[in-house]
């Protein structure tokens, strides 16, 4: 009999110190590092005083690229298509045919704009725009995701954003065809070749040849992030994204190797990625654990789930299906499997996840790639109040309102009485005025 190198943690509802361990399981600070966030600060102040001069310097230090101008990290309409066409047939199609489903399904989210009438003529509504320039952070400093690049893009696109403006690392001066061809299909209108919190700067503020964007989207390391939550405020975010989570609801009757399977998809992500599943079958957890330890040998990434599954990973025996429901609840994980016969069942009393998977043939890693539905979800318990990136992050709402002037003496008397009460007297007069005498 082999060792076991997997040892995730066993919880059983009825213990009676259930709830802590939970926590303990749970509990997860995000790095907040003051050696980094000085680093960072200093690279924001560099960009926003030297501009594409500091960046320029930051690729030769942090990427090994020497370019005397930015002309030479700036990505061409051109090359975006040359990558597209250079790229293998089946990766081409593989890409097509993701973004397709994915702008298919996004279309559907677009917020439209509304108004509606009250008497007097009075007309109040909601004017629904695109933003009008957005910056896509893809990450490249290790690896590289053209999956990234749909997911984030495509919503921006849908929206009606005029200019979506992506930045990615390339180390060595190696750029990846793959992430340039999704930017190609998913209507990304420039790329440079930067990375790091320098790019993070330089779309905040601007320099001579990066142009300033309204909002910054997409993952990225612990200086990417850093430098998001420094700019927010000059520019909007969409998260800052804590590791990847997948908990998983199962009756006993799935294939325990999926099971398995499914777990590792997000615990191979990183060593702070979190796996857990949930089960009324304890015969079953035991079999699930066994394949974990039998499959991890032949998969490139098992240190990394190893370190995964052993820090933060979790089989979770419980007496029901509507317990495992109230647990899934409390954690509010980020994607969330229900692997059963009949997953609409459960479905009324799941309240808090990023994206749901339902029933046994739907594997999360579907939903990363080509399924449709945004990958970027809140984690860390986030979503019990935020939702999946969307068109609408790429939106912006305005209210209307139009008063007649009979409207206008009407709603007058209401505002100058409340403005009075707050002692604002000129808030008062200026609706007076409107009073017809
Ligand atoms: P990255 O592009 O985020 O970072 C590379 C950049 O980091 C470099 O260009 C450099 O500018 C900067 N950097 C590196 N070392 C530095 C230092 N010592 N000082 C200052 N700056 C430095 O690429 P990465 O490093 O591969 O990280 C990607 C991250 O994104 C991973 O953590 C991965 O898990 C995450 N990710 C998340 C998702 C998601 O959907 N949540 C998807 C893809 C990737």
């Amino acid at each position: 009999m082999t060792t076991k190198i997997l040892k995730p943690a066993r919880l059983d509802y009825h213990d009676d110190n259930f709830r802590q361990q939970l926590a303990h399981l749970l509990a997860w600070e995000s790095v907040s590092d003051d050696k980094v966030h000085g680093i960072v600060k200093d690279i924001i102040t560099a960009v926003r005083k030297r501009g594409d001069g500091a960046l320029l310097d930051y690729s030769r230090r942090f990427d090994r690229v020497s370019a005397s101008s930015m002309k030479e990290l700036t990505v061409s309409e051109q090359q975006l298509q040359n990558a597209l066409d250079a790229i293998p047939g089946e990766q081409r199609e593989a890409l097509e045919t993701a973004a397709a489903r994915i702008r298919s399904y996004h279309k559907r989210q677009v917020l439209e704009s509304w108004t509606y009438k009250e008497r007097h003529g009075t007309k109040l509504g909601q004017k629904v725009q695109p933003m009008d320039r957005v910056g896509l952070y893809v990450p490249g400093g290790q690896a590289t995701y053209p999956s990234s690049v749909l997911m984030n893009a495509i919503p921006a696109h849908v929206a009606g954003v005029e200019e979506i403006i992506m930045v990615v690392p390339t180390p060595d001066g190696v750029i990846n065809d793959m992430v340039l061809a999704a930017a190609a299909l998913a209507g990304v209108h420039k790329v440079f070749t930067i990375g790091g919190a320098q790019a993070i700067a330089a779309l905040a503020y601007g320099t001579e040849t990066v142009p300033r964007v309204d909002k910054i989207v997409g993952p990225g390391n612990i200086y990417v992030a850093t430098a998001k939550r420094e700019v927010f405020g000059q520019v909007g975010i969409d998260m800052i994204a804590g590791p990847s989570e997948i908990m998983v609801v199962c009756d006993g009757l799935t294939d325990p190797d999926w099971i398995a399977m499914d777990l590792f998809s997000q615990a191979e992500h990183d060593e702070d990625a979190q796996a857990i599943l949930v089960s009324d079958d304890l015969e079953f957890l035991h079999e699930v654990d066994d394949c974990m330890n039998h499959l991890v040998q032949d998969l490139e990434r098992r240190e990394i789930i190893k370190a995964s599954i052993n820090k933060r990973g979790a089989l979770i025996h419980v007496p029901n299906m509507k317990v495992a429901c109230d647990v899934v609840n409390h954690i509010a994980p980020e994607h969330l499997e229900l692997s059963v016969a009949n997953p609409e069942v459960l479905l009324p009393d799941i309240r808090h996840a990023g994206a749901i998977f339902m029933g046994r043939h739907t594997a999360e890693a579907l939903g990363d790639y080509c399924a449709g539905p945004n990958h970027v979800l809140p984690t860390s318990g986030t979503a019990r109040f935020s939702s999946p990136l969307g068109v609408y992050d790429f939106q912006k709402r305005s209210s209307l309102i139009h008063f007649s002037d009979k409207g206008a003496s009407e709603m007058g008397k209401v505002a100058s009485v409340l403005a009075r009460g707050e002692s604002l007297t000129a808030h008062a007069r200026s609706a007076e005025f409107r009073i017809r005498k």
